[in-house]
């Protein structure tokens, strides 16, 4: 039996898969040639490749005739779509931006360089139904540690990322990576990624422990952070996302929004849906209202799920 290695493969296979009645996952892209030094991902799943343009957006318009209302655009590096095919990520969302039927789209996941001020614009400008609800990684807020893990962005361009989109689309909610305790991360280093985390106007960490993969070229890096030392370094950035994830919810109380409605698990009398910009709500279950949208404002946090809000129907 002849095996292709990892990094060799070239075909993609296009997928797309059905969360539920309301959200598709469409997978545009796979593989990644970035070769961040921690990641053993371009060895897993082989060089970056794109479907193409026409086809995915003929699966959206399929996933419309279904009655599906939300695709999210998945991939491993989603912003590089089209660097193997001659087509570009800006040109992909704006086809299935047309598609009529489907009401969102979401960027699952796209590194800071690639989220360009153009896409930015569009977003906050044109663009039909792309949610202004960003998910970047940073993973090191230290230009030495960025450089030691072979980011291709520096703290500078990040910030100006973010704030591009703060400016651009105020109501924006935006997610970011960040990995505590990289090799490299000295107590230096680690106090200048906190506080530029803690100065960055985004409202939610998501925060990874480093963990060491065999194989990566990581493993040359002589700093180690102990155990207990990452750990404490996860709790404070866990601590700091609550507080700013906190601030994000209570600055929107009283606001209104179009929520669309997913379908509860059977027998739960409440059912949940998501503000484009991904606020979840909560309200007694209207099997009418599952999988479509309709107007709330936030009365308040639920106290049963406080990372949601109550809606009070219009
Ligand atoms: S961390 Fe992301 S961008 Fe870097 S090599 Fe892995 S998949 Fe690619």
């Amino acid at each position: 039996m002849e095996v292709t290695p990892f990094l060799e493969i070239r075909e993609f296979q296009p997928s797309c898969e059905r969360g539920d009645r309301t959200r598709y996952f469409l997978k545009v892209q796979d593989g990644c040639d970035y070769f961040c030094t921690y990641c053993t991902i371009p060895f897993a799943r082989g060089r970056s490749r794109s479907g193409n343009i026409d086809s995915l957006t003929d699966t959206a318009r399929r996933v419309a005739e279904e009655g599906g209302k939300e695709i999210v655009i998945t991939g491993v590096n989603i912003g590089d779509f089209g660097r193997d095919t001659g087509e570009t990520f800006f040109n992909l969302i704006k086809s299935l931006d047309s598609v009529e039927g489907i009401e969102r789209y979401r960027i699952s996941s796209i590194e800071p360089n690639l989220l360009t001020p153009e896409i930015i614009d569009w977003i906050a400008t044109e663009a039909r139904a792309f949610t202004p609800h960003f998910h970047i990684p940073l993973q090191a807020g230290s230009d030495e540690v960025l450089r030691l893990m072979n980011r291709r962005y520096d703290t500078a361009l990040f910030e100006s990322r973010i704030r591009k989109v703060r400016e651009a689309i105020p109501d924006a909610f935006i997610g970011i990576d960040i990995i505590a305790g990289a090799r490299g991360e000295t107590p230096e280093e680690w106090e200048k990624s906190y506080n530029f985390v803690k100065n960055l106007p985004v409202d939610k960490l998501h925060v990874f422990p480093y963990s060491e993969r065999p194989g990566t070229k990581a493993l040359n890096i002589g700093y180690v952070v102990s155990q207990e030392e990452k750990h404490r370094r996860v709790a404070q950035l866990t601590a700091l996302s609550d507080k700013k994830l906190h601030d994000f919810m209570t600055d929107r109380i009283g606001r209104e929004y179009e929520v669309l409605w997913e379908q509860p698990a059977p027998g739960n009398d409440r059912m949940h849906g998501f503000t484009p910009n991904y606020l979840r709500v909560v309200a007694p279950l209207d099997e009418a209202l599952i999988n479509r949208i309709s107007r709330v404002r936030l009365a308040g946090i639920d106290e049963m799920e406080n990372d949601s809000f109550i809606a009070e129907m219009l």
